[in-house]
């Protein structure tokens, strides 16, 4: 017997999350059906809703699927201009109200957060040293804005190479930032592997530890940690403050600066469940505030707002299925807006399917990278429902000739109408309980726009609303 729902939501990212926090809000018996990580844990926990607008340009039908043409920028309102945005576009459909509102959902939802004080875009340094517009941070960049005048220095770490510090404050200056800003790259405290990843550096701190060398205790610890291991065993050992000894190193560092640094930037490893505790300590000892540099993948910021948006998922008793990927799907017969979907089967972790059924749904699968949106010889296609994807026929027309121009496959999904329900080829609704939602769409270059979020935050909490009022 089918699994049976009110709202079933396929895809487990940001737009699959808010589709389903809004359907349950709405008082929907909601399941969230999600095959693998989504890209959250390679985001950079940013909030991008809009920092280069495309122009107007192919407005009409048969430019669909044309990539957005930046013209300038950074913006210094990320509202302002989606009501001028092309017909298709994902904004364009939901409308700047239905932004505003899913953003301020979002608000309600995740702590720690900033930007909504404001409708100014914040101008956020990245790990390379570019700087990113974005509508809503993690409280913990908030003292790296560029904007902020104070002269600042950037620590990267020998054994994480994700974060070349003196290279980002190269191109920081370069961008004209208005502060004086240095780079330096200390060792972290205890050993290492030389390609350890930002979550091991995340744990060292949060916990205070400095790592053991491989069959042996660490040596060179400050402070009064507990030790309590056998000499010679590989375990975990504190015998000094990882944050002490950590410090100890920044002031050398900043002793030989050139710059007198009034906040220092880490790349974004303080912590993964307790970050505003690394970052606090460390500010303290240093005397001086402190912030993080988005960085990864693996990003830790994004794994953060992927944990705090699983439990309020949890909250509202949406039933999640992880790993389980919808394979197929029966429908009613009929044409254009009478034809329902009436089930999904979906993938079990013993190899087998299980029917799911509800009265809504969702897609929420990504877009190329997250395969929502599949991409063959000749044919781009959706690959759950064959929804159909707009694209030149001939495949030489997916690309631009210049390797760095606008490349019309970076706004290939699946199009929709203002209730996000995907349309046909002629315009037609392909299924009347079916919507889309985040990169599955297509009318918009997330990467030229800098929209990524912001887009599936909008169409993920838009399209679980409407889901929800039609039950
Ligand atoms: C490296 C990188 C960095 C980025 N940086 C930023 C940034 O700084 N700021 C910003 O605003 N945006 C950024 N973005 C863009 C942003 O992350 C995405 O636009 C947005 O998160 C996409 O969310 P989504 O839910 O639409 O898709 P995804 O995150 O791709 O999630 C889709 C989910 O659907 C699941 N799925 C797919 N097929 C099936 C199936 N058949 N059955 C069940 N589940 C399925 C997938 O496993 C996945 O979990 C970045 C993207 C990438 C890749």
């Amino acid at each position: 017997m089918a699994i049976d729902s009110d709202v079933v939501v396929i895809g487990g990212g940001l737009a699959g999350i808010s589709a389903a926090l809004a359907a349950a809000d709405a008082g929907a018996k909601t399941r969230l059906v999600t095959a693998n990580q989504s890209t959250l844990r390679q985001a950079s926990g940013l909030i991008d809703v809009m920092g280069y607008p495309p122009d107007a340009a192919g407005t009409d039908a048969s430019q669909r699927g044309a990539p957005a043409r930046t013209d300038g920028g950074p913006v210094a309102d990320p509202f302002e201009h989606i009501p001028d945005l092309p017909e298709g576009h994902p904004y364009e459909r939901v409308g700047v109200d239905a932004v505003r509102d899913a953003l301020a959902a979002f608000d309600e939802v995740v702590e720690g957060y900033t930007g909504e004080h404001t409708d100014a875009n914040a101008l956020v340094p990245t790990n390379g040293g570019a700087i990113k517009p974005t509508a809503r941070y993690p409280v913990h960049t908030a003292d790296g804005l560029a904007s902020d005048d104070r002269d600042a220095l950037l620590v990267g770490f020998e054994s994480l190479t994700d974060f070349d510090a003196p290279l980002a404050a190269e191109h920081l200056l370069a961008a004209g930032v208005p502060f004086a800003v240095e780079g330096v790259t200390v060792s972290f405290p205890g050993e290492l592997r030389a390609d350890a990843k930002t979550t091991r550096f995340a744990d060292l701190l949060e916990n205070d530890e400095i790592p053991a060398a491989k069959g042996g205790t660490s040596s060179g610890g400050t402070g009064g940690g507990a030790g309590g291991g056998r000499a010679g065993a590989v375990h975990r050992t504190r015998t000094g403050s990882c944050r002490a000894k950590l410090v100890e190193r920044i002031d050398d560092a900043i002793d030989d600066a050139t710059v007198d640094p009034e906040r220092v930037g880490f790349p974004a490893v303080l912590g993964e469940d307790r970050p505003s505790a690394v970052r606090i300590d460390l500010s303290d000892r240093l005397g001086m505030p402190v912030f993080e540099v988005p960085t990864g993948p693996p990003s830790l910021p994004g794994i953060r707002l992927e944990n705090q948006l699983h439990e309020a998922l949890e909250a509202r008793q949406v039933w999640v299925a992880d790993g389980q990927a919808v394979v197929d799907f029966t429908a009613t017969d009929g044409r254009d807006e009478d034809r329902r979907i009436e089930q999904l089967q979906v993938e079990t972790p013993g190899g087998g399917t299980t029917p799911v059924s509800a009265e809504q749904y969702v897609l929420a699968t990504g877009g190329l990278v997250g395969r929502g949106i599949d991409s063959e010889r000749d044919l781009v296609r959706e690959p759950i429902f064959d929804c159909h994807v707009p694209h030149p026929e001939d495949r030489y027309d997916w690309f631009a000739d210049d390797a760095f121009g606008d490349h019309p496959f970076a706004a290939f999904g699946v199009h929709v109408d203002r209730s996000l329900r995907p349309l046909d080829a002629d315009d037609g609704i392909e299924f009347e309980n079916l919507r889309a939602a985040g990169s599955v769409l297509g009318g918009y270059d997330f990467a030229a726009e800098k929209s990524g979020a912001g887009v599936s935050i909008a169409t993920g909490h838009a399209a679980g609303t409407a889901a929800a009022e039609e039950i």
